[in-house]
C-alpha cells in the first residue's frame, strides 16, 4: 500500500507542537508493518536548516495561483534511521521565513496562497515523481484543499483517478480560516462557495473543507472523536462532523521510543529504567535543580509543565492556582513554554515572585524538554481540551506521574487514582472533569499526599513506566483504515452535508 503524507510537519524537519512528533515517528512504523509511506512537506527554512541531508530532484513545478503562475522545486531527502522517502516542496517566497505559520504579532498574512500553493504542488508531485499514490494522507487544515482539489480541478488526471483520501484532524480549533476574496487565489470556482462545500459563516475555511470531501476522517485519540460531535469542542463544525460520523474514527497518537526513553536519552545526566528508576530520577531532579536554579532538594515533590501557553492547556487554570500552591505547599515547579505574551508574563511573575519554588523558561528547547521529564515527580497538564497529547505518555515513560483534566487523549490515557484503580493496578496519574482552578488544585492535593506514601507512589511510577504507548499499535490501526479508506472511495463521494 502507497500512502503519500502531506504534512506542514514532521520531524526532524519541521515542528511546532504534535503534529510534527506524529508525522516524524508514524511513517517509520507504518514502514516496519509493509506499508509504503512518503512523506511531502514545504521546505520550511526550518527543514532546510534541520541538518538532514537534502539533494536536488530536478522537477520543477508550475502552479497557477489566481492569475499568476508560481514556480516551485522539488527537493528530496528521507527520515532519519529509516528509507521512507521525504519530499520537500521549495518556494523560496512562500517558505524561507523564520517560522512555519506566523509572526511575532500574529498569522503571516498570505497564509492562503502559501497552502494553496502547497496543495496544488502535492498533487503535481504525484504524477511527477510517479509516487504510485494510493490513499493521500492529509493532516490538519494546511493540506485541506487536497480532498477538494482531487475531486475538482484534478478529477480528470489519469494517475490521480484511484487516490483515495484520509484527513486527520490534529487540532479542530486551527481551522484555515480566510476571507472570502481568498477564493480567487484557490482556482476553484465561486460555485463551490456554499455552506455544503468550502465555505463557512462566509469565510473560505479549509478544516470544512476536507470535512466535506476527505474519503475517511481521522481523528488522534478516541474520546476526541465522540467529543468533537458536540459544541464546544466541534468548534462550530458539529453539523459536517454528525453527517460524517460513521467516516470517523479515533486512533491514538503513540510515542517514539527511539527519542523518548529515559534508558538511552542522551540529554540525561543519568538513565534509567523502572527497575533502578528511584536513584536515576534522584540524579536527573538535582541536575534539573541545579539548571533552572532551584534549591538542591530530594523530599520535595517537583511538578512541572511543557507546552503551548494556549488557552486550549488550561495555563490560565495554573496561574490561578499556583499563588496559593506556592505559598502553602512545599513543592517546586518548573514550567517550560512559549505562546501567548500575557501568559509568558503570568509565569514570569510567579517566578520572581517565588524563587525558592518557581522556575519558569520562556522558550522552546527540546533538549530541556526530555531533563524536565526525567527530573519530574509530577506533570501537569490541565487541558481545556486535548486531541490527544504526548507529553502525558513521555511522562509515564520518565516516571513523572500526569495530572490530567479528563478531556480527549487525556482521558483514554491517564487512569485517576483511587482505591479502586490502586487495588486492579490500572492507576497511572491523576484526573479531574471541571475545567476549573478549584478541581486541579483538589487534584493536585490528592497527588501531593499520594506522593508522600512511599510504597503508592513507587505503584503509580512503575505501572507508567512499563506501559506501552509506541507507535506499534497505532500503526496497525492506521493500516486498517488506509484499507477502510481505498473501499470507501470505491462507494463514491461522500453525499453533501444536511446541516452547517
Ligand atoms: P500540541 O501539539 O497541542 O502542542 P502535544 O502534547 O501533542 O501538544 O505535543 C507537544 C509537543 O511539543 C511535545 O513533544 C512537547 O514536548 C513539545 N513542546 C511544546 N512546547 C515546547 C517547548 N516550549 N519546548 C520544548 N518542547 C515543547
Amino acid at each position: 500500500m502507497n500512502v503519500l503524507f502531506a504534512t506542514t510537519e514532521a520531524l526532524p524537519f519541521s515542528k511546532t507542537g504534535g503534529l510534527g512528533d506524529v508525522c516524524g515517528a508514524l511513517p517509520k512504523a507504518l514502514s516496519a508493518i509493509g506499508v509504503r509511506p512518503t512523506l511531502i512537506l514545504p521546505a520550511f527554512r526550518q527543514a532546510m536548516n534541520s541538518g538532514q541531508a537534502i539533494e536536488e530532484t530536478g522537477v520543477r513545478l508550475e502552479v497557477p495561483i489566481g492569475r499568476k503562475k508560481v514556480m516551485g522545486e522539488l527537493l528530496r531527502s528521507s527520515l532519519p534511521g529509516s528509507d521512507v522517502p521525504v519530499y520537500l516542496v521549495e518556494q523560496h517566497g512562500y517558505y524561507n521565513r523564520p517560522e512555519l505559520y506566523r509572526e511575532p504579532d500574529g498569522d503571516y498574512v498570505d497564509n492562503c496562497e502559501r497552502f494553496v500553493f502547497f496543495a496544488r504542488a502535492v498533487l503535481e508531485a504525484i504524477g511527477r515523481l510517479d509516487l504510485g499514490t494510493q490513499v493521500l494522507h492529509c493532516h490538519d487544515w494546511q493540506s485541506g484543499l487536497l480532498p477538494v482539489y482531487l475531486r475538482t480541478l484534478y478529477a480528470d488526471r489519469p494517475e490521480l483517478a484511484d487516490v483515495a483520501t484520509l484527513f486527520t484532524i490534529h487540532n479542530l480549533a486551527y481551522q484555515g480560516s480566510f476571507w472570502h476574496w481568498d477564493m480567487e487565489l484557490t482556482g476553484l470556482g465561486w460555485e463551490h462557495f456554499n455552506w455544503q462545500e468550502v465555505e463557512f459563516y462566509g469565510r473560505l475555511n479549509f478544516m470544512k473543507a476536507a470535512l466535506t470531501r476527505a474519503d475517511m476522517i481521522s481523528t488522534v485519540s478516541p474520546r476526541y472523536a465522540e467529543e468533537i460531535l458536540d459544541p464546544p469542542m466541534s468548534c462550530g463544525l458539529e453539523g459536517i462532523l454528525r453527517h460524517r460520523r460513521d467516516d470517523l474514527v479515533g486512533v491514538l497518537n503513540g510515542v517514539d521510543y527511539s527519542a523518548w526513553d529515559p534508558a538511552d536519552d542522551p540529554n540525561l545526566v543519568a538513565n534509567y529504567t523502572v527497575d533502578n528508576w528511584q536513584e536515576g530520577k534522584g540524579t536527573c531532579k538535582r541536575a534539573l535543580q541545579a539548571e533552572v536554579g532551584l534549591p538542591l532538594r530530594r523530599d520535595v515533590p517537583l511538578l512541572a509543565n511543557i507546552g503551548r501557553l494556549a488557552d486550549q492547556k488550561g495555563f490560565d487554570l495554573i496561574a490561578e492556582v499556583m499563588p496559593r500552591l506556592a505559598e502553602q505547599v512545599d513543592a517546586q515547579w518548573v514550567l517550560l513554554g512559549t505562546g501567548e505574551p500575557r501568559y509568558e508574563q503570568m509565569m514570569l511573575r510567579l517566578a520572581a515572585e517565588h524563587p525558592e519554588r518557581v522556575a519558569v523558561r520562556v522558550g522552546f528547547s527540546n533538549e530541556l524538554a526530555h531533563r524536565i521529564e526525567a527530573g519530574a515527580d509530577m506533570f501537569l497538564m490541565p487541558s481545556r481540551y486535548e486531541p490527544c497529547g504526548l507529553n502525558q505518555m513521555y511522562s509515564l515513560r520518565y516516571g513523572a506521574v500526569p495530572i490530567v483534566r479528563e478531556t480527549g487523549g487525556l482521558a483514554d490515557t491517564i487512569t485517576n487514582t483511587s482505591e479502586a484503580t490502586l487495588a486492579d493496578g490500572t492507576a497511572n496519574g491523576f484526573s479531574f472533569a471541571d475545567a476549573s482552578a478549584y478541581a486541579l488544585s483538589m487534584a493536585i492535593d490528592r497527588a501531593v499526599r499520594a506522593y508522600r506514601s512511599e510504597p503508592v507512589w513507587r505503584q503509580l511510577v512503575e505501572t507508567g513506566m512499563r506501559q506501552d504507548w509506541s507507535w506499534d499499535r497505532s500503526a496497525r490501526q492506521y493500516a486498517d483504515l488506509y484499507e477502510q479508506t481505498l473501499a470507501r472511495a470505491k462507494k463514491g463521494e461522500p453525499a453533501l452535508a444536511s446541516g452547517r
